[in-house]
């Protein structure tokens, strides 16, 4: 590793010791972008990679609130503001019990990458808490929202920063948070969250965008490797937003998806997956998703245990890990490899642990990094809050036309520095080294800040 790349890699672990999925993400990028920062030694004067690491600012603030039973409990809320190169700070907002802040910092560093891939302005955030919406009653998830809001409504703003859901949070989270934010600033103001009902302010197709996209990524980068989606077989991990919608698109393109999870274990179902059914569990019922058996009792159900999630021991020709990081592991890879996987599509975001991307790339598995394969939902946040600034709203045509285009051209993005870096099929690296020049510019124009 060149001089440069070492001292500041260095640095940034003895400050951030114990964050360590923080500390994966940023060796990834930073291994990665050798070739770029090798021809740009005037990078070290200017401090170009240690003022690109280090956050904007980091807010943590306390969220008490009352649970149904009278106790109060009290949670510790993020919003990590890390990029406002290229627009507003943008990233969505996680609640689930392991949000700590390395969490977070790892989340908003990918998503400044990402947002740039996009070509949209929006810079790169991240937030959310520690606090577990399961098993809590509407009115609990209300008062918690509500007060998380009126801490965040401080340092948010169409214009500054603008959250949106990821783990934990989805449509009914956004609304109490945006309910909270117009009431105690006494604004409409559309664009200060994204994720919105359709009712007030939401776009078409951002539901859907992030599933969507990782399907139309992967499309793009089987057809440019002489394959199609059509016939293959397909697992998905997690059984969420993204699970959900990237199983719907792929079954649009004559896949046929067998296996879905959620962090308890995974059902598997030759038949293929009944997607209405896995809706009616997971969106309304908010249920555990060994319920399909009630209905599908020759599907298996398996439970699961230990690191290693038992969906990548099926065999499949495609795998999405659309659940967490780090959720596949060396031994996963080994597996999927074994059974002849061909492309992995990360819906997640760094769902594969580094020795995991480092086994598929070596054993020419085509993988779909999450910077680029799921930029899908922020783009089309990004088209949310240009629609919520028009005052005026586009078809679902419409939207899912641009989510498209824009997934086309991330992939373009990728394939052309794997060629310009002789990157082989090594999108990983090519969509870092992509985001990585693109932000470099940014730098240098804006000067010292
Ligand atoms: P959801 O909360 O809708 O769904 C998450 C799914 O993953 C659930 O099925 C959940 O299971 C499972 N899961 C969560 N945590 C774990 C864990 N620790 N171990 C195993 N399974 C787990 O979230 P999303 O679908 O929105 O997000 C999924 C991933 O996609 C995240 O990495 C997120 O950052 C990323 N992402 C999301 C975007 C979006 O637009 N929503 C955009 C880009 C990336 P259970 O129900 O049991 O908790």
């Amino acid at each position: 590793m060149n001089e440069y790349l070492k001292k500041v890699l260095n640095n940034t672990k003895n400050k951030n010791m114990y964050e360590t999925e923080y500390l994966q993400a940023v060796e990834e990028v930073l291994t990665s972008i050798e070739p770029v920062v090798a021809s740009h030694p005037e990078f070290e004067r200017i401090a170009l990679l240690e003022r690109l690491i280090e956050p904007e600012r980091i807010i943590t603030f306390r969220v008490p609130y009352v649970r149904d039973n009278g106790k109060t409990e009290v949670h510790r809320g993020y919003r990590v503001q890390y990029n406002s190169l290229i627009g507003p700070y943008k990233g969505g907002l996680r609640f689930h019990p392991s949000v700590n802040q390395s969490i977070i910092k790892f989340l908003g560093f990918e998503q400044i990458f990402k947002n740039a891939l996009t070509g949209l302005p929006i810079g790169g955030g991240k937030g959310g808490s520690d606090f577990d919406p399961k098993g809590k009653s509407d009115g609990e998830i209300m008062r918690f929202c509500q007060s998380f809001m009126t801490e965040l409504q401080r340092h948010i703003g169409a214009d500054i920063d603008v959250p949106a859901g990821d783990i934990g949070v989805g449509e009914r989270e956004i609304g109490y948070l945006f309910g909270q934010y117009k009431r105690i600033r006494d604004v409409y103001e559309g664009g200060v969250l994204t994720g919105k009902g359709l009712s007030y302010g939401g776009s078409l197709v951002r539901k859907e965008a992030t599933g969507f996209g990782l399907i139309y990524f992967m499309k793009e980068m089987l057809e440019n490797n002489n394959q199609t989606l059509k016939g293959k077989t397909v697992t998905i991990s997690g059984a969420g937003n993204v699970a959900i919608y990237a199983c719907q698109k792929a079954l649009e393109y004559g896949a046929n998806v067998v296996a879905m999870s959620d962090s308890k274990g995974c059902v598997y179902d030759e038949n293929g997956i009944d997607l209405e059914l896995i809706k009616q569990i997971k969106e309304v019922e908010r249920g555990r998703i060994s319920e399909y058996l009630r209905k599908h009792p020759q599907a298996k159900y398996i439970e699961c245990k230990g690191e290693d999630s038992p969906i990548w021991e099926i065999k499949t020709d495609i795998a999405l890990p659309c659940a967490t990081q780090n959720e596949v592991t060396l031994n996963s890879a080994k597996k999927l490899v074994a059974n002849g996987v061909i492309a992995v599509g990360e819906g997640a975001n760094m769902p594969c642990m580094k020795e995991a991307t480092e086994y598929f790339i070596n054993n020419k598995v085509l993988l779909a990094p999450a910077k680029a394969a799921n930029a899908g939902g922020v783009a089309i946040s990004a088209v949310e809050m240009s629609q919520n600034s028009m005052r005026y709203y586009l078809s679902f045509e419409e939207v899912d036309k641009k989510l498209g285009e824009i997934m086309t051209n991330i992939f373009n993005t990728c394939k052309n520095a794997a060629e310009e870096y002789n990157l082989g099929n090594n999108y990983s690296a090519a969509a870092n080294i992509a985001a990585f020049k693109k932000l470099s510019n940014a730098m240098i124009s804006q000067g010292i800040v």
